[in-house]
């Protein structure tokens, strides 16, 4: 099978012929159709992550259908439509697990970084973290809720049920799908782009945000709660600044540049500053069904799977607007 493989981070990735991948038991074997390329694949091709198992086939928001089930795998048949997402398994036994945060497991798997992913013409992933799919999304649009929406759904509830105003700092695929739920649920988003970045600001006008601006800029009002989706430790701060008393920043990414010193005044009052880590098979199952119920649409860029790096590049250089997806066939 065709696949693109990181062989060491800053290297390119590289187009290569692999044998197909053979399901164990309760795996399947799945025939990749899309699989979208999240920040997180970057950061792992720029050596951001620690201990990624290399060689690896990068991408876990991958859409395809159950080819052919393995021995003793249940939920799943043959020709099923189906989505894997970062969280590739758990082990059901360490403390996280056992208190029902399995996003925080001792000794997990993760699709696309210490297993093989979707940016290839076929994956193989455990059916106990795959998600069935609904319908009114077709293969490319159903890819960036794999992650994007999952993280961001995840990111946007420990903002809190209270938060009526939301900033949200990083526009990108996360951000775009998080900014409808919220508005469609009766928030006021504020959503901060990279200063000058008006495509993005105008994607986030015409998805219901109540202001668009730079991040260097204040909201015209305090909010109740931000979501920092972009890696920028800088806007630790800013967000800090921007939220009201008793505010929650949440950090949505896995790798942020360092943070800057800032005065304590800025989380005086009760600010809560968290990060979020990974997702639960709860939060994939709650995303999807509130994506269908909102009729959340997703924006895609679309490459074909032999331009990767290319989807990579615009990632890094923010270039491109809404989700980026390749399509596999
Ligand atoms: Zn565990
Ligand atoms: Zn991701």
């Amino acid at each position: 099978m065709l696949a693109m493989v990181l062989d060491a981070p800053g290297q390119p990735l590289s187009a290569r012929e692999l044998p197909l991948p053979e399901p164990g038991p309760g795996e399947v074997l799945v025939r990749v159709s899309a699989c979208g390329v999240c920040r997180t694949d970057l950061h792992l091709a720029d050596g951001e992550l620690p201990e990624p198992r290399l060689p690896i086939v990068p991408g876990h928001e991958i859409v395809g259908t159950v080819e052919s089930p393995g021995a003793g795998t249940s939920g799943f048949a043959l020709g099923d439509r189906v989505g894997v997402p970062w969280l590739g398994a758990t082990c059901g036994t360490c403390p996280s697990c056992r208190s029902g945060r399995e996003n925080l497991c001792d000794r997990p798997l993760f699709t696309g970084y210490t297993r093989d992913g979707g940016f290839a013409e076929w994956a193989v992933a455990d059916a106990r973290y795959c998600f069935p799919l609904p319908d009114g999304y077709d293969d490319v649009a159903a890819a960036p809720l794999l992650c994007a929406g999952l993280i961001g759904h995840r990111a946007y509830r420990l903002a809190g049920d209270l938060a009526a105003s939301l900033g949200i700092y990083g526009f990108g695929a996360a951000a775009h799908i998080v900014a409808q739920i919220a508005v469609a649920e009766g928030r006021e988003v504020y959503a901060f782009t990279r200063p000058g970045d008006t495509a993005a600001q105008e994607l986030a006008s015409r998805l219901g945000c109540a202001w668009a601006g730079g991040s260097d800029q204040l909201p015209p009002v305090p909010l109740d709660a931000a979501i920092i989706f972009a890696p920028v430790g800088a806007l630790v701060p800013a967000a800090l600044g921007a939220v009201g008393k008793g505010g929650t920043v949440v950090c949505g990414g896995i790798h942020m540049s360092d943070i800057p010193a800032f005065p304590y005044r800025l989380l005086w009052e009760e600010r809560v500053l968290r990060s979020v880590a990974n997702l639960t098979r709860q939060d994939g199952f709650e995303l999807l069904a509130t994506a269908a119920r909102h009729r959340i649409r997703t924006e895609t860029t679309v490459y074909p799977l032999l331009d990767a790096n290319r989807a990579l590049d615009d990632l890094r250089s923010g270039r491109l607007v809404g989700a980026a997806v390749l399509r596999v066939r």
